[in-house]
């Protein structure tokens, strides 16, 4: 292979570039990104020691950069109806998003990957004398929705809000907090991913979401909402967004995709443009990531004459694992 363009530059499209980069140090690799390198929506994300391991095989040197940023911890705690349930021993460990992608960035960097940021694509034909197009651009993925015969997606747009938040509050525990308004329900999942931040993501139904006017709310209103009711958890810390770039509400529906099919010619989906899992469960990342493996598994390896036949397999050994996290995921949502 002579030219590789990874379409999106989140931990999908720079993983697979540093790694196909390393297994065809012929080949020119590029990714392409419209957000400036340190632009992030969301805070932190959270991996576990299994996922670790395959990152340890597959990049040393990216998984000691992951490693001696994260933060540990064990406890879940569940706050409902006045009452606080704790339960030990779980082990989990958690990085900031935008560590995760300068890490990944410096190492692609490193290996002589050509990396382009404010730069939006529009079409997938723009690299038609690419050897590989790697779509890595993300749930919303513009190259899915414009090839819907080939890719053939189902997204499901689930009803509930969701707002993604930070703050300097350390979280000792994965923590979940309940709080019942005069509309319904809202409840906080959050947990530390750095020394000094966690992440705070706050969830209600539509209709909830909509009684209390969020919906005509911009995000520093509807912080402050959230700082009010979720105060007694937060202890006179601020809640705050760094999704600045994102056009319209802050609150979003989570899109659950699950496509027929992952390639077509030499363009491929990976990560959240192929399939997507509830953040409840905290896989999203670690699916991207390992997609990067198994895809740069596929085309650099003898087995596969052709093509079309590796990126079958890609999809055939990825796709099983990511049916599993989604029925589980399913059931957490
Ligand atoms: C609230 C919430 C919490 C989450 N928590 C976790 C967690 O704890 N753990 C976890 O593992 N996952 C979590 N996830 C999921 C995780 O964020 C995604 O699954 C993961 O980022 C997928 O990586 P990706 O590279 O496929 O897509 P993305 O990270 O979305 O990256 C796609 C990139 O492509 C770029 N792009 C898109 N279109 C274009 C275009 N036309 N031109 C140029 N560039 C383009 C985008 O700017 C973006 O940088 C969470 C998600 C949400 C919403």
């Amino acid at each position: 292979m002579k030219r590789i363009v990874c379409m999106g530059g989140g931990p999908a499209g720079l993983y697979s570039s540093i790694l196909l980069r390393k297994a065809l140090p012929a080949a020119r690799v590029e990714v392409y990104e419209r957000n400036r390198p340190d632009d992030t929506f969301g805070w932190g994300v959270v991996f576990s020691d299994q996922t670790m391991g395959n990152f340890r095989s597959a990049d040393p040197e990216s998984h000691r950069a992951i490693l001696a940023n994260f933060h540990h911890w064990d406890d879940i705690a569940i706050h409902f109806g006045g009452r606080k349930f704790v339960s030990g021993g779980h082990g989990f460990c958690g990085i900031s998003r935008r560590k995760l992608l300068q890490i990944l960035q410096e190492r692609a960097r490193e290996l002589g990957v050509h990396q382009t940021f404010q730069h939006e694509i529009e079409d997938d034909q723009a690299f038609a004398d690419a050897d590989l197009v790697i779509a890595s651009d993300g749930g919303n993925s513009r190259t899915r929705n414009r090839h819907p015969d080939i890719f053939q997606p189902d997204v499901d747009k689930r009803k509930c809000r969701f707002i993604w938040l930070g703050t300097t509050q350390a979280f000792a525990a994965f923590t979940f907090a309940f709080e019942r308004t005069e509309h319904g329900w809202f409840q906080i999942h959050a947990y530390q991913f750095s020394r000094d931040l966690s992440t705070v993501i706050v969830e209600t139904r539509e209709e909830t979401w909509k009684a209390h006017g969020l919906d005509q709310f911009d995000a520093a209103q509807s912080i402050a909402f959230c700082e009010q009711l979720f105060g007694r958890y937060l202890d006179g810390h601020r809640l705050q967004s760094n999704a600045a770039h994102l056009r319209g509400s802050a609150w979003l529906n989570f899109n659950r995709v699950v496509c027929k099919r992952w390639h077509h010619d030499r363009l491929v989906l990976i990560g959240d443009a192929a399939h997507t899992a509830h953040f409840s469960i905290g896989s999203g990342t670690k699916l991207a990531m390992e997609d990067a493996i198994s895809l740069t598994h596929h085309v650099t390896s003898a087995a596969h004459s052709h093509l079309d036949g590796a990126l079958g397999a890609y999809r055939e050994e990825r796709n099983l694992e990511v049916l599993k996290l989604q029925s589980a995921a399913r059931n957490r949502m």
